[in-house]
């Protein structure tokens, strides 16, 4: 079933649209970077959110040490009866190497880890790279185009992690492998794994807008759109907004990656509040940009199971546990030391 009506996304206000301009709603189409640059009106000005990141360095040694490291402690397992409806969220962008997959992977162990039973589906068709995040690459042996050719069972093509047994990856195809995969298909797909007892589907979506992006968002109720904060990005996830809403999915929600605060500071990137003006679309989280992510890539070990939890592990964790509903505060853009910060403060005040 999907979403009910048209909510957040169609009624959502943006301070001005960046270049494209095909969903701007009157004024001509901003093309120059510069004037882009200028053009939100926290942009000439020190951002709070960037102080809000400041605060929240200075403070990580003790973030790491103690925030989220025990969920079973701090009350976040899932309880029976939560997520009784299956949750179908497409990671989506537009834009190549915005952090979806990084996202996908962070989200979906993040979530395992808090006791739900997760699915991901890496749905990139011939450019597979969520199983190496989560160091299953070698364990594949089927994919869901096996499957849909009777080679394989279900099952036997979802791969359990060995860490979280309750997080399951699904990969599309092996790579360059083809296969006319259709809407009906991915529906299929997703309605078996529910019936599996999986209560969150997280389905990676490949670059671009074409038919991999429609089948990837096909089954999905609701969408997380991720951008960095660059022009580029941002066009194309305004233009994946319009998409999703033309599709019917209403629940959307926005997740800024690569995030410096140094350089917002000194204007040379836009602020995580401006992003999230422009767009018109709630705010999920903000990631910095962290060295930590490519050696978390690379050693196919999500930053949100490591014991050190770097910057970039603690901000996915916080928009995991945002996104089931286990966090509910959040940073207020016009008063950044309350919400995260405060809390973070206070524990160890206490
Ligand atoms: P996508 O799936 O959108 O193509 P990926 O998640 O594969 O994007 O990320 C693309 C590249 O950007 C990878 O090399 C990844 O390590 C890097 N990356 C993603 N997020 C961050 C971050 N917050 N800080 C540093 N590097 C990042
Ligand atoms: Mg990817």
């Amino acid at each position: 079933m999907k979403a009910t009506g048209p909510t957040a996304a169609s009624t959502r206000q943006r301070t001005m649209l960046p270049s494209g301009g095909q969903r701007a709603r009157g004024g001509p189409a901003q093309t120059s970077v510069s004037r882009l640059m200028r053009a939100p009106a926290s942009c000439g000005r020190r951002c709070p959110f960037a102080s809000s990141l400041v605060g929240y360095f200075q403070s990580r040694r003790k973030v790491q040490a103690a925030a989220f490291q025990d969920p079973e402690e701090e009350g976040l397992m899932a309880a029976p009866g939560d997520a009784q409806e299956a949750r179908i969220i497409v990671i989506t962008s537009g834009k190549g190497g915005v952090g979806k997959t990084t996202t996908s992977a962070n989200l979906g162990m993040s979530i395992a880890r808090l006791g739900y039973k997760v699915c991901l589906i890496d749905a990139d068709i011939g450019l597979r790279n969520l199983d190496l995040l989560l160091g299953l690459e070698n364990r594949i042996l089927y994919t869901a185009i096996d499957i849909l050719d009777g080679e394989c069972r279900l099952d036997q093509a979802l791969i359990r992690d060995k860490r979280w047994k309750n997080l399951s990856l699904l990969s599309m195809s092996r790579n360059r492998q083809r296969y006319n995969i259709t809407r009906a298909h991915m529906v299929q797909l997703c309605e078996a794994i529910i019936a599996l007892g999986y209560q969150f589907i997280i389905l990676d979506c490949p670059a671009g807008i074409d038919v991999g992006f429609i089948n990837a968002i096909s089954p999905a109720k609701e969408a997380v759109i991720v951008t960095t904060p660059e022009i580029t990005s941002i066009r194309d996830a305004d233009r994946v907004a319009g998409l999703l809403e033309a599709n019917g999915i209403y629940n959307v929600k926005l997740l800024v990656n690569r995030v410096r605060s140094e350089m917002i500071q000194k204007n040379d990137m836009m602020s995580v509040k401006d992003v999230q003006e422009m767009l018109g679309i709630p705010l999920l989280g903000a990631i910095p940009e962290d060295p930590q992510v490519i050696i978390s890539t690379n050693r196919g070990e999500p930053l949100v199971l490591q014991k050190k939890m770097p910057d970039s592990g603690v901000a996915l964790e916080a928009a995991a546990q945002r996104l089931i509903g286990k966090l509910d505060y959040f940073v207020d853009l016009n008063n950044p030391h309350k919400g995260l910060f405060q809390k973070i403060g206070e524990m160890f005040n206490n």
